[in-house]
């Protein structure tokens, strides 16, 4: 059903319930409620649905029994775009004290809601607050819409404090490792390595690199698989000149998820040249292409065999990977390197086809979003299509059929 009729049909509902409240009811409504239902009327008959909203949140009176009809108006209003009136309505629910304390957190969440929707989040934050003191039922919800405000004020210490709240309450299942959901049903165990993440980035932006290193501890306790955490921990250890530390932390994220394989190789690089172990590099690249054959990584070795070989070498291996499964930035790389060998020979108009493939490779996606399917040039660790974190991965090659 689409969100107009669904809107109507909320109307139709206050209507009936305000006819039934009239007629049935013990106290007849005031001279002033009936005048503006029938306010109502004529806007709605005159395609006004904005006066009859109006009007009938004027005409209705909040009980029990019209308590969900408010409630679903109310909502109804918010997800139009309408934030003020729904706000209108949803205060108007709370300022009735005929309705029971359970519907009234019930409206409470709908406003914080409200609030959120109109980007008041100062105001959505203290009444989350303020209802997990009161409510232990929406308590576990508040949480998560509490969460969605630190993750957008990127305010990460808070944001980890509640995403522990919130595991805190899976204690009451038997001590089992329960799965428990933060916003956007992603698992609290997902986003809390994520969050400790962002205030190890804070604190090493600002210097402090032993808090950047405590962040990253506490990350690693509560997901000692996530690659995120594992690829700060070598770069800390890189910027404090303990090279072999970092090559022997990015060593595990084969075995962690080998999609990343190709994000560690700028990395592990430099650390194997620092030691002056490019053997050891070349390894790991040779390795890593068995297991998670890319772009990112084929490119890579070309290099390698290009700085230890030369050109010719590099152009033979390329050509090679490439009859496997083609990539426009492999080609790229193929026809730099003919370039190379041959530059004396070539024409300009070669030269302004190598530009324009340059900005063609510069603009293909590298990483897709595993769950959304956003694509991006540059590694997001929290997805702008889905707000997903950790789904978004390099791109592998994809190979051709025949
Ligand atoms: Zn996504």
């Amino acid at each position: 059903m689409n969100q107009s009729a669904v809107f109507w049909m909320v109307f139709a509902a206050i209507v009936i319930g305000w006819i039934l409240g009239r007629f049935s009811g013990p106290k007849a409504p005031s001279r002033g409620r009936s005048s503006s239902y029938y306010e109502g009327l004529n806007y709605l008959l005159d395609g006004k649905p904005d006066g009859a909203t109006d009007a009938f949140i004027a005409s209705l009176d909040v009980n029990s029994e019209t308590f969900e009809t408010h409630l679903l108006l109310g909502n109804l209003l918010r997800k139009r775009g309408e934030v003020q009136r729904a706000i209108r309505v949803h205060v108007n629910i709370l300022e009735h004290s005929a309705i029971q304390d359970i519907q009234k957190h019930e409206a409470h969440l709908e406003l914080a809601r409200d609030y959120i929707s109109a980007g008041l989040l100062d105001r959505a934050e203290q009444l989350l607050l303020d209802l997990i003191a009161e409510s232990s039922l929406k308590g576990v919800e508040a949480r998560r819409y509490l969460i969605e405000i630190y993750q957008a004020e990127r305010d990460w210490d808070k944001a980890i404090a509640m995403a522990g709240s919130l595991l805190s309450k899976r204690g009451l299942f038997q001590g089992k490792r329960h799965e428990v959901k933060g916003p956007g049903e992603q698992s609290v165990h997902v986003l809390l390595p994520h969050f400790y993440c962002e205030l190890a980035e804070k604190r090493k932006k600002n210097g402090d690199i032993s808090g950047a290193q405590q962040a990253l501890a506490s990350a690693f306790r509560e997901d000692p698989s996530n690659v995120r955490v594992t690829l700060m921990r070598a770069q800390l250890a890189e910027g404090e000149g303990d090279f072999r530390k970092a090559i022997e932390l990015l060593l595990n994220v084969a075995g962690q998820d080998k999609e990343f394989l190709p994000e560690v190789v700028p990395l592990f690089k430099q650390c194997a040249e620092a030691l002056g172990q490019l053997d050891q590099y070349e390894r790991f690249l040779r390795d890593s292409m068995q297991k998670y054959p890319s772009t990112g990584l084929v490119i890579a070795l070309t290099d390698l065999i290009n700085e230890r070989e030369g050109a010719e070498a590099a152009a033979l291996f390329l050509t090679d990977a490439m009859r496997n499964a083609a990539s426009l930035r492999g080609l790229y790389r193929l026809m730099l390197l003919q370039l190379e060998e041959s530059r004396s020979q070539l024409s300009s108009k070669l030269e302004v086809a190598m530009e324009l493939m340059r900005q063609l490779t510069e603009t293909a996606p590298g990483y897709r979003c595993q769950h959304c399917g956003f694509r991006g040039k540059h590694l997001h660790w929290f997805c702008p299509g889905c707000k997903f974190w950790g789904s978004i991965k390099p791109i592998g090659l994809i190979k051709k059929l025949n």
